[in-house]
């Protein structure tokens, strides 16, 4: 086996390797160019590789082309073309031009646009995105590419990440420069995202309705052991479970994506797979592509993979933590201390810029990663809270205090410093604290942004993240334009200076789970936008539609209709929710319920007639509290009938979205609890479906 990775590693990817072998050399060059530095690639560049690539992709089985690309709803999408293409004497040639390989017209009328593409206007296309390499997948050659529409605005989630990561670099290569780093032409981000999810047999999934309509049960009383113990985390590997993983790394390294680690979670049946990080553009690809295959191996193993926050009440929730830093086109990464006081400095600069990044779009973060399933887990004690702050550790804060108090020279005493070449000193990483309740932290090297929910797109997150630094990167590259070389040091001390004493408020090391932060946080101005409906009206806040508008991210028009899309999609995927709840309550919880009634009233009968003496103290007991459930169920099931049906006449998409969250979300939770406590005297034969005991433990 281990001899065979490096063989299968990337055999399904068109990548550098393949295209050096492929392509002849000055097309091999000026593609090149086009991926290193965004020229514009001429046609007869695109047909050449549109032939190799072809080529290539025959000899490796395939049959079908398809533009891959990632509209609004989150997943991907695929339009598979064949490469037949008949020749007049009743044969076929296979072929793929170069027009078919950098542009293509998918019907995109069916595709979310919140209102920018008016329906009668279905015509979309897709572009050729040559910084991801082309792939295959079940015997379909894949093409990355972006989804616009005809007038240009994006569809889809790659487009303003592009844009993100293009004006990230523009800023941080300007000050890079200030500060003498004259050699850098391009900054790129990268991302590695560990991605959690949980294993169920198929049968049972099967069997849930709620599963399959909503990614999560609805109902479900929890066995007499849970996760306490936590005896599941980074446990042994059950055979089953080994040699799904097993499969699943071999699919994905055939794909080119650098799965690293793998182990159990803290929830029984949750587990993790983390890849090597990429750029960013790639690391987002490659984890639609992991979530994908992650499904379709468990599919194969017998099982289902639920990528849903929060799968089960009661147990810990999947979340996706998502590994960011800037690496110059000379292979430095920006987020490193480094060990020189030169490096320090430029470190210090793009730390400062980050935090002021977060400090002052913590509200555009939260947005980032809200959804109605990531609400069941921000701030319920299994995750960061939604109050986004930034964990230094203790070395980096104390060192920050230094330089804001002055006292630099004082507390670094003891640290050897180059002669006179800086005032600011050298540290290392922190390796001491891991904090697991920041939702943003400084990890040594790079920062990890905590809150992503399991089955989000990293894309909206980083994209944020990019342009916010962009904007802090903007504004420190003009206080330092102009400055002649002797003022540098002292300019760059001094605005770190300010940077800190104007966003330390937003640097917490604590514990975020704890009530007293939450008063602290408020004390300090952060903000608090607890579900999803809180916070996506910060989307079209202006200080934020100028952020994104200044850098080219969105324009006005793609802010609004991206706001739609999330809000009518909050109000779909609860809608739906309720109506799962209720049809499982009526159709399977109810009737069981009754059958349990039935059952003790029988044997309470046969007892009686069995001699009239005999005592039915516990059946009369077992009757009357579930038909007393039985009844507040009921009860319940008609306010929530009434409440869905008032949100979804409620017109105002925001004002819907709150009517669910505060009030058809709240009626779901009673119906929950009623039924889950009546679950414990439902006998298990009478059960309708598998309970949470046989779709946790039994796998
Ligand atoms: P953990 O957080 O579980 O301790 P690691 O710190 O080893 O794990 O790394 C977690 C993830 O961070 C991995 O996907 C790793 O590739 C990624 N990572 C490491 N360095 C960088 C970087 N410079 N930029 C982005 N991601 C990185
Ligand atoms: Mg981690």
């Amino acid at each position: 086996m281990c001899a065979m990775i490096p063989e299968i590693y990337g055999s399904l990817v068109f990548n550098d390797r393949v295209m050096r072998e492929k392509l002849p050399k000055d097309i091999y060059k000026a593609l090149k160019k086009t991926i290193d530095q965004n020229t514009h690639l001429e046609l007869n560049v695109a047909n050449a590789v549109a032939v190799a690539m072809k080529e290539w992709a025959v000899e490796h089985g395939a049959t079908h082309f398809t533009h891959w690309f990632q509209p609004m709803t989150g997943f991907t999408a695929e339009k598979h073309d064949s490469f037949i293409s008949p020749t007049g004497t009743g044969e076929v040639i296979m072929e793929f031009s170069g027009k078919e390989l950098v542009k293509g017209e998918p019907d995109a009328s069916s595709f979310p646009s919140g209102g920018l593409r008016a329906t009668f206007e279905a015509r979309g296309y897709t572009a050729w995105d040559p910084t991801s390499p082309a792939f295959i997948k079940d015997g379909t050659l894949c093409i990355p590419t972006a989804f616009c529409s005809y007038s240009g605005e994006a569809l889809d989630k790659k487009t303003p990440l592009l844009r993100s990561m293009e004006a990230l670099s523009k800023q941080a290569v300007k000050v890079l420069h200030l500060l003498g780093n004259t050699e850098v032409k391009s900054v790129v981000t990268t991302v590695g995202p560990e991605q959690e999810y949980f294993l169920i047999d198929k049968e049972d999934y099967k069997q849930r309705k709620d599963l399959i309509f909503t990614g999560r049960t609805l109902l479900g009383a929890m066995p007499p052991k849970g996760q306490e113990m936590e005896d599941h985390y980074f446990g042994t590997l059950r055979p089953r479970v080994a040699a799904y993983m097993h499969d699943l790394d071999e699919e994905l390294w055939k794909l080119g994506i650098p799965a690293k680690t793998k182990h159990n979670e803290v929830a029984p049946c949750q587990h993790e797979l983390a890849p090597i990080f990429d750029t960013t553009n790639v690391a987002v690809d490659h984890n639609q592509l992991t979530m994908e295959i992650m499904k379709k191996v468990a599919d194969k193993h017998g099982f289902v993979c639920l990528l849903h926050e929060k799968p089960f009440d009661g147990i810990n929730g999947s979340g996706k933590h998502n590994n960011w830093s800037m690496t110059t086109d000379t292979g430095l990464n920006l987020l490193d201390p480094g060990k020189t006081p030169a490096e320090n400095i430029q470190f210090l600069v793009f730390l400062t810029a980050v935090i002021a990044a977060v400090d002052d779009y913590a509200d555009l973060m939260r947005l980032s990663v809200a959804s109605a399933g990531n609400d069941h887990r921000l701030g319920a004690n299994e995750a960061p809270p939604a109050i986004i702050s930034i964990f230094l550790g203790d070395e980096l804060t104390a060192v920050l205090k230094a330089i804001e108090e002055d006292k630099l020279l004082e507390a670094t005493k003891k640290v050897a410093m180059d002669t006179g070449a800086s005032v600011l000193p050298h540290f290392t990483k922190d390796t001491t604290d891991r904090n697991r309740t920041s939702p943003f932290a400084f990890t040594g090297n790079k920062f990890e942004f905590r809150s992503l929910g399991s089955s989000l797109s990293v894309s909206g997150p980083n994209v944020v993240l990019n342009t916010a630094v962009a904007e802090k990167l903007s504004v420190i590259a003009s206080l330092l334009e102009g400055v002649a070389p002797e003022d540098l040091d002292a300019k760059v001390h001094e605005l770190i200076c300010k940077a800190i004493a104007e966003h330390k408020k937003v640097i917490f090391n604590g514990n975020g789970y704890t009530d007293e932060w939450v008063a602290e946080a408020e004390k300090r101005g952060l903000y608090n936008l607890r579900s999803t409906p809180d916070a996506l009206p910060v989307f079209i806040a202006e200080k934020n539609v100028e952020l994104f508008t200044k850098h080219g991210i969105f324009t006005e028009s793609e802010i609004d209709s991206r706001y739609e899309i999330l809000l009518e999609n909050y109000c779909k995927t609860l809608h739906i929710e309720a109506k799962t709840l209720d049809d499982m309550v009526s159709h399977q919880f109810l009737p069981a319920l009754e059958q349990t009634i039935d059952r003790y009233v029988s044997i309470a009968l046969k007892k009686k007639q069995f001699s009239a003496s005999i005592s039915c103290r516990s059946e009369e007991a077992t009757i009357n509290a579930l038909s007393q459930a039985a009844e507040a169920i009921c009860d319940e099931l008609q306010v929530l009938k009434t409440l869905t049906v008032k949100a979804e006449q409620t017109e105002d998409f925001l004002e819907q979205a709150k009517v669910y969250q505060a009030e058809v979300l709240e009626s779901m939770a009673k119906i929950r609890a009623l039924a889950d406590a009546a679950e414990e005297s439902i006998p298990e034969d009478l059960m309708p479906y598998p309970t949470y005991e046989q779709m946790l433990f039994y796998v």
